[in-house]
């Protein structure tokens, strides 16, 4: 039997894995064939694409306190604020926007906890991914991938995935997006809706646009009637995403692929055709909180069998910081649970995979 479970590989259940490694013996189940969840990058040609996240914000210290503890600091860059203002599209016209502006803060903040002010955004060379990267290789094989939980026996403490694995653990730590989290628990709360992202990085060379897009992007309110919400000024916003010379442009759609461009040259006229146009979509649980979440959430912690504990983004802060945070807290409630009831900190890991029930072969499902 292992001490803790941890359903989830993204942020929240990585960073909890890893502040518990030396003390608890664990496995963390992952459903998709990768650690990181939303945080997703990939390079095409010289391009660096994010799926997800582009950045975290120093203000809060979690993230950047754990980022240095991994030995990333090499890897750590940080916006280009001489450049950081927004434009807002304004009936057809780009107007630069201050920080006093909901929608500013909003597309500046990127989903960080509201009512906190941005303070410099920070991201890796080697974008994003690089952070899930370096916390899945602390993990080594007590991250099983390809794991989709299916069901839990919350009495006995008994986990079953879709390919036949199942674990018995002491204690488990649900770092599911909501819905997952909710069928499992058969529960009805919490209700954050799955929504579906879409953007599409364009690249033009520099001399192609005469708006040197000195801001880190555009905003564009519904009333504009356009197919993109939003623009990043990739380029302008982080160095290491493009080759010099050149412009990345990150789209956020409501329509096909295809509008993405046809709004860029609308709006920036460029003189020539883009050397790259990639779209990617991204299914995610949104987390909008409702005015009393923080009530509902300490309702459902309290409704929790014991040794079972929520964290990550559908509860105490969606930013990344605040998703570390949260698994630092769990951490230390799931040290109080074990030495409550009896269990020694530094479960004998080495035998941990041992005790799987019923082993099965990786299937090849996508989280
Ligand atoms: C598009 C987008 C942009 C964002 N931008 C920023 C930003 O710029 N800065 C910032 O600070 N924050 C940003 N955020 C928020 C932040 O990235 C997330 O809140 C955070 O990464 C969530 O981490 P998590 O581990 O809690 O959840 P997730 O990343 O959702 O991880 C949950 C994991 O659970 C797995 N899973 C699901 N079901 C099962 C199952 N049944 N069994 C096993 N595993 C399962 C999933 O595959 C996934 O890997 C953004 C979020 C999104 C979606």
């Amino acid at each position: 039997m292992t001490d803790v479970a941890i359903l989830g590989g993204g942020m929240t259940g990585l960073s909890a894995a890893y502040f518990l490694r030396h003390q608890l013996s664990y496995l963390v189940l992952e459903a998709s064939s990768q650690a990181g969840g939303v945080i997703q990058t990939t390079q095409t040609g010289p391009f660096l694409l994010e799926h997800g996240p582009d950045c975290f914000m120093n203000q809060q210290p979690w993230g950047l306190e754990l980022a240095l503890e991994l030995g990333l600091q090499d890897q750590l860059i940080e916006s280009k604020d001489y450049q950081r203002g927004v434009y807002v599209l304004r009936h057809g016209q780009l107007e630069l926007s201050t920080h006093e502006d909901k929608a500013v803060n909003e597309f500046l903040g990127h989903r960080a906890r509201s009512g906190v002010n941005s303070n410099t955004f920070l991201s890796f060379k080697n974008g994003m991914q690089t952070w899930p990267r370096a916390l899945a290789a602390q993990l080594g094989d007590r991250l099983l991938l390809n794991q989709r939980v299916c069901h839990v026996d919350w009495e006995q403490k008994i986990i079953t995935c879709d390919s036949g694995l199942q674990i018995q653990a002491r204690a488990i730590l649900l770092t599911l997006p909501a819905d997952a989290s909710a069928r499992l628990l058969n529960t009805s709360w919490p209700q954050l809706k799955t929504t579906q992202t879409a953007c599409v990085y364009l690249a033009y060379p520099e001399s192609a646009l005469e708006n040197r897009l000195d801001a880190f992007g555009l905003i564009i309110p519904a009333s504009e009637n356009r197919k993109i919400s939003a623009l990043t000024f990739v380029s302008s916003k982080f160095d290491h995403r493009c080759p010099e010379g050149f412009i990345l442009l990150r789209a956020f759609l409501k329509g096909d692929f295809s509008d993405a461009r046809k709004e860029v040259e609308q709006l920036f006229r460029p003189k020539s055709a883009p050397i790259l146009e990639h779209g990617l979509r991204l299914t995610y649980a949104d987390p909008k909180y409702a005015p009393d979440h923080f009530e509902q959430v300490t309702q459902l912690e309290q409704s929790l069998p014991a040794g079972v504990l929520i964290a990550g983004s559908p509860y105490r802060g969606v930013g990344i910081s605040d998703c570390v945070h949260q698994a630092r807290q769990a951490t230390e409630k799931l040290l109080k649970f074990s030495r409550l009831n009896g269990i020694r900190p530094h479960g004998n890991i080495s035998t941990l995979l041992d005790h799987v029930k019923v082993s099965a072969q990786p299937s090849d499902r996508q989280g």
